[in-house]
Formats: structure tokens, C-alpha cells, sequence
């Protein structure tokens, strides 16, 4: 294929950070150029001199208008460049295609393993590519020509993520191979997930989680009555059950969250007779158990970045300290929180401030226990934190 190939210039003061290996192209980071309509062209990525800096492509993302890939003006965007990628990705998953108890995990984390706009899983055998741009996904046919060099698979799936507002298309999703008999039953840590990877823009469980549905299931959930709200298909309940927890109440207000919260149940051999699965909305769930005076011992919050139902929109960076408020209302003394957030916009620190203020003005202390990010197969890079998207703290209420 031949690719257009635009020279863009870089303002000033965006010049370092991609000679430091920054990865995303803001809009902001360029001078006015006609891109429109050229997703997928190799970018060269100039000074206001002409000195050459890096070379990228177009494809517009909701977070900018493109990826650098190599700030070597050598080198070519072509198979055997995604094929070295893919290697070097793989390597470094060597451990995790060993594990026997974990069969679902990331093998390419775009811009973590060089290629911003990629990322592709790992489901036992079968492969998903999500594809976050027009522009990447325009690589597709070299892309998989690199894959087939280096993996065995027995079937490979994808997600497009590119309308305009980085959403899903709906489509079946299928590419090549083989097809499985769905659902998938993978292994994470010896626990069961069942997985569709053609069905929708969601698969059934998310990967990024896998250490804190460890944890729960380990050190905190025996005894425990558990509320997970935002449950989708009950991913932490499971762990929580297997961890030995007296019950679980599962709200989301999906109605397929029900089904697909008792079939992740049935697939771990869990007594789903014992479980609360309630669709409804979290909120009025909260008022509701507040007006019934029910407590819980740990409650899990998992909110989407930003959600808009019937009733009212929640986005995380706004609303958090009113969710966590709303939980501390119903825990009980020594009881657990564990505060999730994909939220790219804030860090570490914003968030702990959003816990600080909610138990300031619920009057109650807490102690955090553990804090989590991503683990390592999603894997991140310095020169771009805010690919570490994932903000887990787990507090207990003192008194
Ligand atoms: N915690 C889940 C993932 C959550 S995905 C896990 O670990 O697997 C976000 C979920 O929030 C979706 O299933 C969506 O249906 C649900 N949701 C969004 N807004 C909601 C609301 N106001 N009340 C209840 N559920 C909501």
C-alpha cells in the first residue's frame, strides 16, 4: 500500500517531550496542517526548522490526532517494524503464557509496547485486537501479516473503537482462524471468567482488574457481606465469593448484568441462590438500603469514567467524593472500601484527595491498606504516566 507521508510541524514547546519518547500527537502539539480525511498517513514530525524529531501516524483518537513510533527517521512503518514490536511484547509475557492458573492477560498495550491505538488479549488461544483509531486500523492487513509470523492462535477477534467518539462499531468481530465455541471459560488465578469476544463492545471481564480480584478474594472478602456496585457482570462478586464471603449484593443497571453475573457464578460452581444480583440504578440502590437501614462490610466501587442514564449523568472526576459518601453511609464500622477509577484525566493523588474530602464530610476516618495501578501486562511507559490509567485504593473504616 502506499501511504501518503505528511510533514507536520511541531510547536515549540511540544519538541522535547517527543524527543524524550512522548507518545501521543495532541492536536495542540502541531501547527495547523490539512489532515482531514488522511487517517493513516506516516507523519513526519518536524521542528519550526526542519530539524527531524519523529515520525507517527494519523489517527484520531478522543485523546489527540495520532501516535509517534520512532524518533528514527530510518525507519520504516511496515511489517517487519509491528513484527518487532509484537516480539518484544511477547517476551516480556513469557511468564504469564506459563501460568497454568491465568489464561486471559494483555499482550500489547499500545503505546506501553510501542504502537499507540493497539492493544491486543490474550483469551485462552484466541486473540482480540482493538483497534482505537481509523488511522491504526488502516495498518490491519500488515499488522496481522507480523501477528501470523510470531503467534500461533486459534482464532483472532477485534473491537473497532474508532466512531467518532472513540465508541465501538457493532459489528461480529470475527477476523480469522478458527472460531471457538463461546462463551470462553479462562483461568485468572485459578478462578473462572466466561468470555465473549463476540458479543458487543464488552467481553465479560476486565483484564486490568486481575490483582485487586486477587486481593479481595485473599485477604479481605471471608466473612464479609460484599456490595459491588457498578457490577457488570459480577467479575469481583466471584472473587469475593471464592473468597469466602458470607454473601454478595451485586447492583448494575444493565439488565443483561443479571444473566451474565449468575452464568459467572455458575461457572466458578458458586451457589448463586446465596448471591443479590439487583439491577437497578447505584444510586437509588443506595437510598434504597439506607431506607431498609442494610450495611455491608465491603463495598466496591467500579464506576465507568463517565456514565449517562435516564435519571442523571456521574463522571468520575466531579462526582467520586459523592459515590464514596454514599458508600460510607452503609459500611460498617471496621468495613472496606475499595475505590476503583479508570479516569485517565486525574492521578494518584487527586483521587486520595477525593476519599479524603468524602470521609471528611461523612465525619469518619479510614486507613488505607493497599494501593494498586496496572499490572504488568498492561504495560506502561515513563515518558507517558498518564497510560497508567487504573487508580485502585483499598481503605478500612477506623473509628
Ligand atoms: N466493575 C465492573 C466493571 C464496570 S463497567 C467489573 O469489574 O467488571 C461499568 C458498569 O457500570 C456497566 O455495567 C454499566 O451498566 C454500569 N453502570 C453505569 N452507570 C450506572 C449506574 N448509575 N448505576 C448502576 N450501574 C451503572
Amino acid at each position: 500500500m502506499n501511504r501518503a507521508i505528511i510533514e507536520v510541524t511541531v510547536k515549540n514547546k511540544y519538541e522535547k517531550s517527543f524527543q524524550k519518547g512522548y507518545p501521543l500527537i495532541h492536536k495542540d502539539a502541531i501547527v495547523e496542517n490539512e489532515l482531514e480525511g488522511k487517517e493513516g498517513a506516516i507523519l513526519h514530525l518536524k521542528s519550526a526548522h526542519g530539524k527531524w524529531i519523529a515520525k507517527g501516524y494519523y489517527g484520531i483518537q478522543n485523546k489527540g490526532i495520532g501516535w509517534a513510533l520512532t524518533i528514527d527517521q530510518q525507519v520504516d512503518i511496515d511489517v517487519s517494524f509491528f513484527k518487532q514490536k509484537l516480539e518484544k511484547a511477547l517476551s516480556k509475557r513469557k511468564s504469564f503464557f506459563t501460568d497454568p492458573n491465568t489464561t486471559a492477560f494483555r499482550v500489547f498495550n499500545g503505546e506501553g509496547d510501542g504502537i499507540g491505538g493497539l492493544t491486543i488479549d490474550y483469551f485462552d488461544g484466541c486473540y482480540l485486537m482493538q483497534w482505537y483509531s481509523l488511522g491504526i486500523y488502516s495498518y490491519k492487513e500488515e499488522v496481522l501479516e507480523a501477528f501470523e509470523q510470531v503467534v500461533d492462535y486459534q482464532a483472532i477477534y477485534e473491537k473497532k473503537r474508532f466512531d467518532h467518539k472513540g465508541q465501538y462499531i457493532e459489528d461480529d468481530d470475527f477476523v480469522k482462524g478458527t472460531r471457538p465455541t463461546f462463551p470462553i471459560i479462562v483461568k485468572e488465578n485459578g478462578m473462572h471468567y466466561a468470555v465473549y469476544l463476540n458479543d458487543g463492545a464488552m467481553v465479560g471481564i476486565f483484564l486490568d482488574q486481575r490483582e485487586v480480584r486477587q486481593a479481595i478474594r485473599e485477604k479481605y472478602a471471608n466473612g464479609k457481606h460484599v456490595l459491588n456496585t457498578f457490577s457488570y457482570t459480577g467479575a469481583f462478586s466471584v472473587a469475593a465469593a471464592l473468597g469466602g464471603a458470607r454473601k454478595t449484593t451485586s447492583v448494575d443497571l444493565a439488565k443483561r448484568s443479571k444473566p451474565k453475573t449468575v452464568e459467572q457464578f455458575e461457572v466458578n460452581g458458586i451457589d448463586v441462590a446465596v448471591q443479590d444480583i439487583v439491577v437497578m440504578d447505584v444510586f437509588d440502590y443506595f437510598k434504597y438500603a439506607k431506607r431498609k437501614g442494610f450495611t455491608f462490610d465491603m463495598i466496591i466501587l467500579d464506576p465507568p469514567s463517565f456514565a449517562r442514564s435516564k435519571k442523571r449523568t456521574f463522571s468520575t472526576a466531579k462526582d467520586y467524593p459523592m459515590l464514596l459518601k454514599e458508600a460510607v453511609a452503609i459500611l460498617e464500622e471496621d468495613g472496606f472500601i475499595v475505590a476503583s477509577t479508570n479516569n485517565a484525566s486525574f492521578g494518584m493523588n487527586k483521587f486520595k484527595g477525593f476519599i479524603e474530602k468524602a470521609f471528611r464530610e461523612m465525619n469518619a476516618s479510614y486507613k488505607i491498606l493497599e494501593e494498586f495501578s496496572l499490572p504488568a501486562d498492561f504495560q506502561t511507559i515513563s515518558a507517558y504516566p498518564e497510560g497508567n490509567y487504573l487508580k485502585v485504593v483499598i481503605l478500612q473504616r477506623t473509628s
